[in-house]
């Protein structure tokens, strides 16, 4: 995906706290910019610009692949957390994010927390995802591996013509906070599950509680498997590791999960069904979604949208298999013909 060109970027300075943000609106066409603020030490200011116009681009073809009425933006905040992160320079920052009237709707991120978000929800309306107690979306990690679940699902049906996962094999890459609440899901399902992590503690929990067999991570990428799901890194799919993958599919939360564009090419020449990431691990923006678009969390309706991520993933695959394209190019397409539909049906 190429960076290619954003409605707004707004440098946000603050001397007396140290506050040097960057909020970045990529596009606005189909809602409001949604994306979290980012808290991290860069190396400069251009590695910050470079994060947030590609970080914010990418929110854009997230919201509008996941069906939402939503736009793409991001925040980056730069410096040490542990160092910066005071009250001063959050309700600061706060401010800037409110002197944009909505256009941009911020969340945490990498180097945030809920409990950062809720100093900077002092001083606008425009956060979302606090914790439910306060009337927000929450965690969105089980509506993340809610949506992964159904995924798979979409996939089995498409490739083995039944959604039933049962006696399947499924590899886990990262047993975190969605991986972990995937394999519960799994397991109800009856599926056969091959977990790595690095957190030998994380690791132990799962199985015990699930039935999982442990997997060491550098072989789980090869582990014979019906589906493999990363739900660990970015870039765990490249010229080097698609070779020696012996799964029929590929489907995780993990974001990024192509090193370069030219591996769903590789997977689709191995004859493996790769499902996009950004369309798979869309249940966390559906969920924060509802709060946005409703102005208020419903649970239900946030179930309800997350399944309809099978739907969407099914119609990209359809579409794929039509137009002989690999399913990234085919989201890719389906997202850029809503965003463009979105920016002629907004009044100027
Ligand atoms: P997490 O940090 O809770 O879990 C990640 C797990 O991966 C950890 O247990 C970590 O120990 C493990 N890990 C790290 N390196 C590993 C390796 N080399 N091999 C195996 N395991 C390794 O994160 P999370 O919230 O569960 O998110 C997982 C992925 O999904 C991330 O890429 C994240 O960006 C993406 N994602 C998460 C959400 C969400 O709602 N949490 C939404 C969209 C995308």
């Amino acid at each position: 995906m190429v960076v290619e060109g954003h409605e707004s970027v707004m440098f946000a300075v603050d001397r007396a706290s140290g506050l040097k943000a960057i909020i970045a609106i990529h596009s606005t066409a189909l809602g409001p910019a949604l994306g979290g603020t980012r808290f991290f030490p860069y190396a400069d200011e251009a590695a910050a610009i470079t994060d947030v116009l590609r970080l914010s681009e990418g929110m854009t073809f997230k919201a509008a692949a996941a069906g939402l009425n939503l736009g793409g933006g991001k925040a980056v905040i730069m410096g040490d957390p542990d160092e910066l992160g005071t009250e001063a320079l959050l309700e600061a920052y706060g401010r800037a994010v409110d002197r944009l009237g909505g256009a941009y709707v911020t969340a945490e991120d990498v180097g945030t927390t809920v409990e950062m978000m809720a100093v900077v929800a002092r001083q606008t309306s425009h956060v979302k995802g606090l914790p439910r107690e306060s009337g927000g979306s929450g965690d969105p990690s089980p509506m993340t591996a809610r949506g992964v679940h159904v995924s798979m699902q979409a996939v089995a049906n498409t490739l083995w013509g039944t959604p039933s996962l049962a006696g399947r094999t499924v590899a886990i890459q990262g047993v975190g906070k969605v991986g972990a609440r995937l394999a519960e899901r799994l397991a109800a399902d009856d599926v056969r599950l091959l977990i790595s992590d690095v957190d030998t503690e994380a690791l132990e929990t799962v199985a015990a509680s699930t039935g999982a067999e442990i997997v060491e991570p550098p072989s789980l990428l090869e582990a014979e498997c019906d589906i493999l799901a990363p739900c660990a890194l970015g870039a765990v799919l490249s010229a080097d590791t698609i070779p020696r993958l012996r799964c029929a599919a590929v489907v995780g939360s993990a974001n990024n999960q192509l090193a370069e564009d030219e591996d769903a090419d590789r997977l689709a020449a191995r004859g493996i069904l790769y499902a996009p990431d950004y369309v798979v691990n869309a249940g966390g923006i559906v969920n924060i979604g509802v709060e946005v678009e409703t102005g208020t969390y419903a649970e239900e309706l946030a179930g309800e949208r997350v399944d309809q991520i099978a739907d969407r993933l099914t119609e990209i695959l359809q579409e794929a298999d039509r137009r002989g394209v690999t399913p990234s190019a085919a989201a890719e397409q389906l997202a850029r013909q809503r965003i463009a539909s979105g920016s002629t049906a907004r009044p100027s």
